[in-house]
């Protein structure tokens, strides 16, 4: 007998999986949702998407660039009014929600437009979080992505007095918030001390307020930290790092606070606009 795997879903969750119903858009709880860790089917677990591969494409679905291999099957669909594919998952038959192709958002140049009633988060719990300023986080971005233990590397904004800021607000250099980059990692492969290293050797801790052309309280040198250990590791490291520089370093370790998602364009800015490097 076919296992069934919708039996125990709420009447919500059938209407989406099993009738292939779409939720509204901007309701669904993983629309704005930028956790490290995996999604699954949530009729019957099967796992679907890495969080490192979400974006957000400002449509009102969760969006992913890609699928874990082998998770997904694609059924062409005229109904819309234009090409595109259902897309279910490959375990259960589940209906997901639709692929775009062509529409240049990331550079994989795809949009899975899910359901966030399709799915279900799983937290990567191996990983760790560290979050650092300096400077423009469009280069610095690049430089911790290809960091080997890093999952995940998300630009956006901390430590200032106003919330949800854009990027607008924060140019302006009246909000307090710095860019920042928040990583994901795997200690096991690569420790906070030594991400701190790359932090050091990545942008010059003694101006203040300052890096390179970039001036402003938004391009200041910091690490916010969030435990003990990690406010401890910044401290050492920095009197260590303090060795490699003439003058002194400025670099405050500040608690960590709200972390704010920078505007989709500015994540992966460099990849997306084929540069090597900004003005740095
Ligand atoms: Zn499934």
């Amino acid at each position: 007998m076919e296992k069934d795997y919708f039996s125990h879903l709420s009447s919500e969750e059938k209407q989406i999986l099993k009738n292939k119903g779409t939720e509204a858009p901007f309701s669904g709880e993983y629309n704005d949702f930028f956790q490290a860790g995996i999604f699954v089917c949530r009729a019957c677990e099967n796992p679907l998407y890495e969080s490192n591969t979400k974006f957000n494409s400002d449509c009102g679905w969760p969006s992913f660039d890609d699928e874990i291999i082998g998770s997904i099957k694609k059924y062409e669909d005229l109904s819309g009014g234009s090409v595109r594919a259902e897309i279910c998952c490959a375990k259960c038959d589940g209906h997901l929600g639709h692929v775009f192709e062509g529409e240049q958002i990331t550079t994989k140049n795809t949009r899975h437009c899910v359901n966030s009633l399709s799915i279900k988060f799983v937290s990567h719990s191996n990983l760790e979080i560290a979050t650092f300023g300096a400077g423009c986080f469009w280069s610095v971005e690049k430089i911790f992505k290809s960091v080997k233990g890093v999952y995940m590397v998300q630009v956006g904004y901390m430590g200032g007095d106003t919330l949800n800021p854009t990027y607008n607000d924060i140019c302006r250099g009246d909000t307090n918030h710095a860019e920042v980059l928040q990583i994901a990692f795997n200690p096991k492969i690569i420790s906070y001390s030594d991400l701190l290293k790359v932090f050091w050797q990545n942008h010059n801790p003694t101006t203040l307020n300052q890096q390179g052309p970039d001036m402003g309280t938004q391009y200041r040198s910091v690490i916010f930290y969030y435990s003990d250990l990690q406010k401890n590791e910044s401290e050492k490291s920095k009197q260590d790092a303090q060795t490699n520089f003439k003058t002194p370093i400025v670099t405050q370790i500040v608690v960590s606070s709200i972390f704010y998602r920078a505007e989709e364009y500015h994540q992966d800015y460099l990849e997306k606009n084929n540069l090597g490097n900004c003005s740095l």
